[in-house]
């Protein structure tokens, strides 16, 4: 059982403008490679931050993106200190920054594939997970700080090495507009969504479940703000989990924001230690039933979602995972969030049997 976590010094140089503050900005780096320092078994921690990658893995920024899009972000790249949109800034030194982002998601289930019993956490920035084929997704007002979309890159590397159908996790607080839309019509990849609704990016509806032959792979769990751990828990045991026993993914990549955390900046979600370490410990179990290791690549969490919820999730996976069960054994969730679970229950049933 082993935690590998991967970064580099190059996602310190996409920098917001000079003078500007920005909640995405190079400190996340300082405060996620601190967190990591402070797992309880740091024996258990391969860290590395000298990522070798093929340039093959570059090649998937332009699966997951239209050659338009790429053009678009090189030339703004070559102007420097610039806005792609009013939440969304472009460095000179970006382009470099989001390649070696993508590179470093791909290593991570490179890596995940090759071993059991193992999560590889890429610690990249910017996030991704808002960018879709042509930047903005689904109708969304801006990017939401992301560039090239890491997870989508990881999960088309993941299916043309043959391991599919993949499932995506996506547990930033915001809805994984971009990845859903690169993924709408895409059977092999199951993205399951778990946010606030009625902040951005404004998607992620309960009957939103994917298009044409992939109706049913795209599972959108929108909770209510204020919701707590026990929501969270209740919401996986109804429902991620079953669909995950009736999809059985071949492999695994998790979306890993943490600006769900009380009082993280960006959302009223009041989740704690205790989600996290509860997701690391579920990431454990599954990573020991899929046979491999799973990925997971950063997406949001500005302040104390990163310091206190990055720790919690390794030491979840590091911890018995037998445990995990015995956790949900206890909650209290919303009479709302019971009413979502089961709402998505029925949504769900033409398309697989989940009880
Ligand atoms: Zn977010």
């Amino acid at each position: 059982m082993s935690v590998h976590v991967l970064y580099s010094d190059v996602f310190y140089l996409h920098r917001p403008l000079p003078g500007a503050y920005h909640p995405e900005n190079p400190s996340r780096l300082d405060v996620a490679i601190s967190a990591i320092k402070r797992v309880y078994m740091p024996q258990r921690i391969i860290v590395n931050s000298r990522i070798n990658y093929s340039i093959d893995y570059l090649h998937y920024i332009a699966k997951v993106h239209d050659a338009s899009y790429i053009e678009l972000i090189n030339s703004l790249c070559s102007t420097g200190n610039t806005y792609i949109d009013s939440d969304t800034y472009i460095s000179r030194d970006t382009c470099r920054v989001v390649e070696v982002a993508v590179a470093a998601s791909i290593k991570s289930i490179e890596i995940a594939l090759s071993q059991s019993d193992t999560l590889v956490f890429a610690l990249v920035r910017p996030p991704g997970h808002h960018a879709g084929r042509y930047g903005r997704a689904m109708g969304a007002p801006t990017q939401g700080f992301c560039i090239y979309n890491n997870i989508a890159a990881a999960a088309l590397y993941a299916v043309d090495r043959g391991y599919a159908p993949i499932a995506i996790m996506d547990i930033d607080v915001h809805h994984g507009n971009g990845t859903q839309e690169v993924f709408w019509y895409e059977p092999t990849v199951i993205h399951i969504d778990i946010h606030q609704y009625g902040i951005y990016p404004g998607t992620g509806s309960i009957d939103a479940i994917g298009g044409g032959e992939a109706r049913g792979t795209k599972i959108n769990i929108p909770l209510p703000p204020y919701s707590r751990d026990d929501d969270y828990l209740y919401v996986i045991n109804e429902v991620l989990t079953p669909v995950m026993e009736a999809v059985k993914p071949r492999a695994i990549a998790v979306s890993a924001g943490f600006d769900a955390y009380r009082g993280d900046g960006l959302s009223e979600m009041e989740l704690t230690q205790k989600f996290y370490g509860f997701y690391g410990m579920l990431l454990r179990a599954l990573s020991k039933k899929i046979g491999i290791g799973v990925a997971a690549v950063l997406e949001g969490g500005y302040s104390v979602g990163l310091r206190d919820g990055i720790p919690s999730f390794i030491n979840g996976f590091l911890s018995d995972f037998k445990k995990y069960e015995e956790e949900l054994k206890a909650i209290s969730p919303s009479r709302k969030t019971v009413e979502i679970a089961m709402k998505i229950k029925n949504v769900l049933k033409p398309f697989m049997s989940i009880s």
